[in-house]
């Protein structure tokens, strides 16, 4: 073989060894899928691979935003990194001031064409424009610059820029081009799947707040169905379930526990005589007294009517008496506006858990029987005259006076 024909032999088999670096380049390029973490890092990753397969001087990646075309990743701003390891050293780009706008240079044309664009000779093109950044000033021998576009969207381009005027074959334009479009296409992917991320990262929260929304909604919606409108008391539906867990407790731990049953005397001639309205602020003004003077713990409701309910756990029955007869001196002092109602009285059925009620009973029953005994004191209280207070006592299987009304 003559000596040029061994050149062109070398050369076939540099270009054949060139190109399956580039087919690695390619490769490696659609490897990348899962362990980037942001579109920079694409980009960062993009030109590491690149680098690594193809014998280049600079290159760099400038993504599209807003109008400007900002340098995300390149070769060049690592020099000292560089001359240490004798390797091109490809880095993000430490700030975001280097730009293009897209009429500037062959960067702005790529952009503007959507075409690949060839500089010769960097040093004779108009068209180009250096980097305005301090290192990277030097003017390039031949640059190739890809522009970065799927599906019609323009993201951004990929310069390769070499020291040697027309350096870049065909075939190697041809390959960068390919190099971009693949790179553009894992772009789009990548911001598709992070606006959907997003999106459903949105949605979940919205979703969760209308569920805590609709949790603390269905709360309010349980306790307006547990309170009475007019006084704020707990209704009957609330009582008789508190009133069998207090029951439940105090059994457990053997301890006393009283039931008042109250009831507002002649409340009929007041509404007559001052109003409904007056009615309800008598009414309201008594619930509020019976919170006042209620422990944590106590339960208090409005049975319904001019009649109240009061559990008192951990209390017996000389304690409960003291407590109804707080009560009854309260009330008698509550005056209205206007010459209103003034000394209102009320009569209290007592009762307390003793053996008879809990030998093997349901809680519920228990508690019924209690609400009988206490409601038999009251109407025996009505008997006897009103403005009265009286205990429950079974073993009379009738009632005793336990006190007189204040
Ligand atoms: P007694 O001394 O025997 O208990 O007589 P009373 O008048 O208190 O009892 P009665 O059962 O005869 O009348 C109760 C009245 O309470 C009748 C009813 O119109 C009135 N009432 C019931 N609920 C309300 C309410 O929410 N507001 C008002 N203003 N009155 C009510
Ligand atoms: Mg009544
Ligand atoms: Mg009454």
């Amino acid at each position: 073989m003559t000596r040029s024909g061994i050149q062109v032999t070398h050369d076939i088999r540099d270009r054949f060894f060139a190109l399956l670096e580039s087919l690695s380049a390619l490769r490696s390029l659609a490897n990348l899928g899962q362990g980037v973490e942001s579109e920079a890092d694409l980009a960062y990753q993009a030109l590491v691979q690149l680098v690594k397969h193809q014998n280049l001087a600079f290159c760099s990646i400038f993504f599209l935003e807003d109008d400007l075309l900002r340098c995300v990743a390149g070769t060049g701003f690592d020099e000292e990194h560089a001359k240490l390891s004798g390797q091109v050293q490809v880095s993000l780009a430490p700030d975001k001031s280097m730009h293009f706008s897209m009429d500037e240079g062959v960067i702005g044309l790529a952009c503007q064409t959507g075409q690949l664009q060839y500089c010769r000779d960097c040093s004779t093109d108009e068209r180009f424009k250096p980097f305005d950044y301090p290192a990277q000033q030097s003017v390039p021998g031949s640059l190739v610059v890809v522009p970065l576009q799927f599906g019609g969207e323009m993201m951004g381009v990929l310069n390769v820029s070499h020291p040697v005027p027309e350096n870049f074959e065909p075939w190697q334009q041809h390959m960068l081009s390919l190099y971009g479009s693949v790179l553009a296409q894992m772009l789009h992917s990548y911001r598709l799947m992070n606006s959907l991320d997003t999106l459903v990262k949105q949605r979940t929260q919205q979703l969760q707040e209308a569920l805590s929304e609709s949790e603390a909604m269905r709360e309010q919606y349980k306790r307006l169905s547990m309170i009475d409108g007019l006084t704020g008391l707990f209704n009957r539906r609330y009582f008789f379930p508190e009133a069998e867990s207090q029951l439940s407790r105090s059994i457990r731990y053997e301890q006393p526990f009283s039931l008042l049953l109250l009831d507002i005397d002649f409340f009929k001639q007041i509404n007559d005589r001052w109003g409904h309205q007056v009615g309800d602020n008598v009414l309201k003004s008594i619930a509020s007294e019976l919170q006042r003077i209620s422990r944590q713990g106590d339960v208090v409701a409005r049975l319904g009517g001019e009649e109240f309910i009061v559990v008192l756990p951990n209390t017996d029955i000389d304690g409960a008496d003291q407590i109804a007869e707080r009560i009854q001196a309260q009330v008698a002092q509550l005056e209205f506006e206007r010459e209103g109602p003034k000394g209102i009285t009320l009569c209290i059925g007592m009762t307390s858990l003793n053996d008879r009620s809990i030998n093997h009973m349901e809680l519920s029953r228990c508690v019924d029987i209690l609400c009988k005994e206490a409601d038999m004191a009251m109407y025996e209280c009505k008997r006897r005259g009103r403005n009265q207070r009286l205990v429950f006592d079974e073993n009379e299987i009738c009632l005793l006076g336990s006190s007189i009304g204040p």
